[in-house]
């Protein structure tokens, strides 16, 4: 198998028929992430990628294991989390297969199949919904925005 980092695809050419399973170290700053809020703080994640091809179908199972940084829910400061995130897809060359809401069409503009989606959408998933610097972070005054863990203001402070 090869993946293509520029836009995290595999060239479908290069699956084999039946089940392989490889692990790419991915240079992080060649992917076109483009998550907002999320940036990459590891240089190299790994990219475990599982494959089982047949006539008609790709089914896909991958982990990701690298390095994000997510703003802290109440004071904005980067927070960084490891991330090991759980990649599940089926795609199919078989239209009937494509009545199933689960079942993706193969891609064939380019023939690769983009995985950067999918990858995307489990980096999401496995990041907390309310991340925190800290779990005692003070936040933000909401009257003069300064950090209230740096800084006192004459706003009073609630814990
Ligand atoms: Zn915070
Ligand atoms: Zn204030």
């Amino acid at each position: 198998m090869r993946l293509i980092e520029e836009t995290l695809s595999v060239p479908i050419t290069s699956i084999p028929r039946g089940s392989t399973c490889e692990t790419f170290t991915v240079e992080m700053k060649n992917v076109p992430w483009n998550i907002q809020g999320i940036t990459f703080c590891s240089e190299e994640g790994e990219l475990e990628l599982d494959i089982i091809r047949s006539e008609y179908e790709l089914i896909l199972n991958g982990f990701l294991e690298a390095d994000f940084s997510v703003e802290c829910a109440k004071c904005l400061a980067p927070v960084v989390c490891s991330v090991n995130a759980e990649i599940k897809r089926m795609y199919s060359w078989n239209p009937e297969m494509l009545s199933d809401p689960e079942v993706e069409p193969v891609s064939h503009n380019d023939g690769t199949l983009c995985i950067l989606d999918p990858v995307r959408e489990a980096i999401i998933l496995s990041l907390p919904a309310m991340p925190l610097c800290n779990e005692n972070c003070k936040g933000l005054c909401p009257i003069c925005g300064v950090n209230r863990n740096l800084e006192e203001c004459e706003h009073g402070f609630e814990a």
